[in-house]
């Protein structure tokens, strides 16, 4: 069977990328999102294995150094990481995987896995996205002048991605990282051309 495919939404927080990967995950049975892995504490309403697993930085450093993740970046002071073993299981069973994590540990991602899609998601605007985040009202304002100031750093990598989708509409953002999707299992590679030719041949 064939292995399933790593997709990666990243881009500043804010951006939606969270209600993007919810919806599509929705929507679409075929296609698993991982659960990070972070140091960070629960902001209200967040669930142990839901969410997030939560945990100390001891038990992070520890998984790290048993390489047990496929990334790992520290983003605003807290460790976040994605397990390795079960995205390696899923990925094995065929099935799609999404990632939502940072730019930083989306560019891991590319290096160690060259065929995973990165997906940059762009908010329509700066204004609407300090505007986003102060409505969210989760953050402190220097926290929120933190996350500013990375945005820009971030959207500095773009060039480093495959697709970018403008969070306007959430709707439409989702149908387009659908499309996305849908488009990169159309895609011709060698293995499979050489595949769908052979059985050609045979059945000639
Ligand atoms: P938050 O604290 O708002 O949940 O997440 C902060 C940032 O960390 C977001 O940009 C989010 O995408 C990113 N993030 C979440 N999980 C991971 C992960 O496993 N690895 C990396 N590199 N970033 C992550």
């Amino acid at each position: 069977m064939a292995r399933g495919k790593l997709f990666v939404l990243s881009g500043p927080s804010g951006t939606g990328k969270g209600s993007i990967c919810r919806e599509l995950i929705n929507d679409n049975n075929d296609i698993r999102l991982s659960i990070s892995m972070t140091t960070r504490q629960p902001r209200t309403g967040e669930e142990h294995g839901v969410h997030y697993f939560f945990a100390e930085r001891e038990e992070f450093l520890e998984l790290i150094e048993a390489g047990g993740f496929i990334e790992y970046a520290d983003v605003y002071g807290n460790f976040y990481g994605t397990p390795k073993a079960q995205v390696e299981q899923w990925l094995e069973a065929g099935d799609d995987v999404l990632l939502e994590i940072d730019v930083q540990g989306a560019l891991q991602v590319k290096k160690s896995f060259p065929q995973s899609i990165l997906i940059f998601v762009l908010p329509p605007s700066i204004e609407v996205l300090r505007n986003r985040l102060v409505g969210r009202g989760t953050d402190a304002e220097d926290v929120i002048d933190r996350r500013m100031a990375n945005a820009a750093n971030e959207i500095g990598l773009l060039g480093s991605y495959d697709y970018m989708v403008v969070n306007d509409i959430l709707e439409d953002a989702v149908a387009e990282v659908g499309s996305i999707i849908r488009s990169e299992h159309c895609k011709v590679d060698e293995e499979t051309a050489d595949d769908i030719i052979g059985r050609y041949k045979e059945d000639r």
